[in-house]
């Protein structure tokens, strides 16, 4: 579950996090008086559940009250990345000096809690993981020994940060801290500011919770807004799929979470880009196919899908009409490139036989297919 960048602040500075005062506005009106309250240049930040905000003209700041409420005027309403900005955080600004990157996601492979930290902080901390690898540092934390205060010395040294070490080092306790209290599987801070008179302050927070911890924190359970997530993710949630909104071109249907991961990895591979993740899960009948194009197809940003069933529990040939009446009600207008295999594949073939749905025999070309026609792709 993801949280908004105000809550998750209020959460790290539970745990000794420093952070800069702010408040979340709903208006203009709000944030001039907000501004004015504080009587100093503040920051106005959308609050959207997705990173890039700042690229995507959702973080300005405003020397005055009446910047502040012009600056929330622009940004209210503003579209990032799908999601329509619905309130502000209101803070007051930081005179960054320099700007890190700190962050924590969960390893599974190593079974541990991996430390990443980087000098080169700030909104392309992406492009720096595609391009500069080296310079992110990681360390995997021992669940025993939790992260120790002289290992986290060592990091911040290793990483070639400045300014007050042991402020910085305490930071990284505190964040390893607040991963672990709140049963976190994301906590990042970009950046960590060092500001120009040398605090070292959280100028921006993300967290995301592991749903399956929930139960053991009721009081972050209530912090969900289902307003707030992508509305195809309300929509899909309803018919109970796992759906995940992506940025491509390709929508992309499977059955089990396994093939569905392998076909977008596929997508991606053959040059092509997926537009989301839906699994339809084990024993799905026509209907749920339906239901689960009508979701797909509902993204403008979907020219094409790819349909990969492997069929077990699944009849392939009940994913057939499923696909046949997303074609009859008329729905299904963007080309299919469909790999069908296992349990009733060939009544399957049959039934799609002469309709206007691309079939191929294995995955690879489904996809090659289907990267081909939406544009992009490399044979
Ligand atoms: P994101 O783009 O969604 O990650 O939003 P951030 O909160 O990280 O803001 C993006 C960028 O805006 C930061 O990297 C800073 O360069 C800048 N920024 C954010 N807050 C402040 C602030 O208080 N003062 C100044 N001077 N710049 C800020
Ligand atoms: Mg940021």
């Amino acid at each position: 579950m993801n949280l908004h960048e105000y809550q998750a602040k209020d959460l790290l500075a539970r745990f000794g996090v420093p952070v800069p005062p702010g408040k979340v506005a709903y208006t203009p009106d709000e944030a001039k008086r907000i501004a004015e309250e504080y009587g100093k240049m503040v920051v106005i930040k959308a609050q959207v559940h997705v990173g890039g905000r700042g690229k995507a003209g959702g973080v300005k700041l405003a020397n005055t009250p009446a910047e502040a409420f012009d600056k929330t005027q622009a940004i209210l309403g503003l579209n990032i990345k799908g999601l329509i900005v619905k309130k502000v955080l209101v803070a007051q600004a930081v005179d960054i000096a320099k700007e890190y990157y700190a962050g924590m996601i969960l390893d599974r492979s190593s079974q541990r809690v991996v430390l990443m930290l980087s000098k080169e902080g700030g909104v392309d901390i992406e492009e720096v993981a595609a391009t500069n690898p080296d310079a992110i540092i990681k360390h995997f934390i021992d669940p025993h020994k939790g992260l120790r205060a002289f290992e986290a010395r060592e990091l911040v040294k290793r990483a070639g940060l400045e300014g007050n070490l042991n402020k910085l080092a305490q930071i990284l306790v505190q964040l390893y801290n607040a991963y672990v209290g709140i049963d976190a599987s994301t906590a990042e801070i970009n950046p960590l500011v060092i500001t120009t008179d040398g605090q070292v302050i959280a100028a921006d927070a993300k967290i995301v919770l592991d749903d399956n911890a929930l139960f053991r924190h009721p009081d972050l359970a209530q912090l969900r807004e289902v307003e707030a997530e992508h509305p195809l993710e309300v929509e899909a949630s309803n018919y109970g799929f796992a759906y995940v909104k992506l940025d491509g071109q390709v929508g992309v249907i499977g059955n089990g979470a396994g093939l569905v991961m392998y076909t977008l990895d596929l997508v991606n591979r053959v040059g092509g880009k997926p537009a989301n993740f839906l699994d339809i899960g084990g024993g799905a009948k026509a209907e749920v196919v339906f239901n689960a194009l009508k979701v797909v197809l509902k993204d403008p940003d979907v020219k094409g899908v790819f349909i990969n069933i492997f069929g077990g529990i699944t009849r392939a040939d009940e994913v057939a009409k499923g696909v046949i009446r997303a074609l009859e009600e008329g729905i299904l207008t963007k080309p299919v490139a469909m790999r069908v295999a296992g349990t009733a594949e060939e009544e399957a073939k049959r039934l799609l036989e002469g309709k206007p749905i691309y079939m191929y025999p294995a995955s690879v070309e489904a996809a090659k297919a289907i990267a081909g026609m939406v544009g992009g792709g490399k044979q």
